[in-house]
């Protein structure tokens, strides 16, 4: 779901918004959510951090009923999609109930997973219960190139076996989820991305999400002509690529984006609106603006302790609007690519139709 197109779509949203800048703490509703459901992994991918936190910390699993009842405020507040990750979603025995309960509220419900524990009875599973969409982690059309950045032998394999199987519990059922994949972008399997490209439009797959890696090695990084060679490709992939992992329209995008600023200076006039349309839940229920926020955001409160409301109309969240609303940001926002064509159109919505007080471009 393109979150500015949703809102362009919706003129008393479009209203809403363009007062958010002038009236930052005026209702908007959180319109996408993202929860961390668990922190428990059966691979160990070298980019992650995720799973190495089991173990450090108290909890690694939510609770279906926080999840549940964070779900049901979100959906009467006006959510349109949820996204449910990990960890590995499938090692959480209720998923399925959650899927249907989240279904059942009106929501587009999408998973992340790596896929490997989707065998047919799962792939049933998911097609029953209405998933919109399933987002399957490969990183390389060569079996042990995935295998190195995922850490475990074998997961290629069965990533590969978990996407044939909802394919063809889709084909059996005649409808089901939209399959995508994600790629995290490295320096080394970089040059291999478009025979992952082919590869994955034999299969059938139909979103391809490019993800910058996201490192303090900056030998991991993509080097600056690798991102000149991959802005070539972007058009190219245009009908499976979904979401662009950088800015290439700014004088030294290439050089930001080596040093792993994704973002490549977009925000320097321009607002991210995720503090109002967009809500993260870690696994230990702790609450960010977004998952990049998690490393160097505001923490918004914690599921167990404040409850939804106490996360939505608290006054940390309150306070991360009207800092926005200023035009400052947190430092982690240059190096993020997460909503960079959503906020190019609500940023042009909101210069088009000034709020009280701020004068439009
Ligand atoms: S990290 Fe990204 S999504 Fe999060 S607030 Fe900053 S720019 Fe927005």
């Amino acid at each position: 779901m393109h979150v500015g197109a949703h809102v362009a779509a919706d003129s008393s949203l479009a209203r809403k918004q363009a007062l958010l800048l002038s009236r930052p703490l005026e209702p908007f509703p959180v319109l996408t959510a993202k929860v961390k459901l668990t922190w428990d992994c059966n691979l160990r991918c070298g980019v992650c951090r995720i799973w190495r936190r089991r173990g450090l910390v108290g909890n690694h699993t939510l609770e279906q009923e926080a999840v549940e009842s964070l779900v049901k405020c979100l959906a009467e507040r006006g959510l349109k999609k949820i996204q449910y990750s990990g960890g590995e979603v499938f090692l959480v025995e209720w998923l399925p109930a959650l899927l249907r309960y989240s279904v059942g509220l009106g929501l587009q419900v999408n998973i992340t997973t790596n896929g490997t524990l989707l065998d047919k009875q799962a792939a049933k599973m998911v097609v029953g219960e209405r998933v919109k969409a399933v987002n399957f982690s490969i990183d390389s059309p060569k079996r042990r190139e995935h295998d190195a950045m995922r850490g475990k032998e074998g997961a290629w394999r069965a990533t590969v076996q978990g996407l044939e199987n909802l394919l063809a519990a889709r084909s059996k059922k005649g409808r089901g989820p939209k399959i995508g994949v994600n790629t995290v972008v490295t320096r080394r399997n970089f040059k291999r991305l478009p025979r992952l490209y082919s590869m994955l439009k034999e299969m059938g797959v139909e979103r391809w999400r490019l993800i910058a890696v996201d490192t303090e090695e900056a030998g991991l990084r993509p080097s600056k002509r690798q991102w000149w060679e991959l802005n070539g490709l972007f058009s190219q992939w245009r009908d499976l690529l979904i979401r662009i992992p950088a800015w290439p329209q700014n004088r030294g995008w290439e050089k930001m984006a080596r040093n792993g600023r994704y973002a490549c200076g977009f925000y320097g006039d321009r607002i991210c609106f995720a503090p109002w349309f967009h809500l993260f839940v870690d696994a230990d229920g702790a609450a960010f603006t977004c998952c990049l926020a998690r490393g160097g955001g505001v923490n918004l409160g914690n599921l167990a302790e404040d409850g939804p409301e106490g996360i939505l109309d608290g006054a940390a969240r309150a306070a991360v609007k009207e800092m926005f609303a200023s035009g400052r940001r947190f430092d982690v926002c240059d190096r993020c690519d997460l909503f960079l064509e959503e906020n190019e159109l609500l940023n042009k919505m909101a210069m088009a139709n000034p709020g009280p007080g701020r004068r439009g471009g």
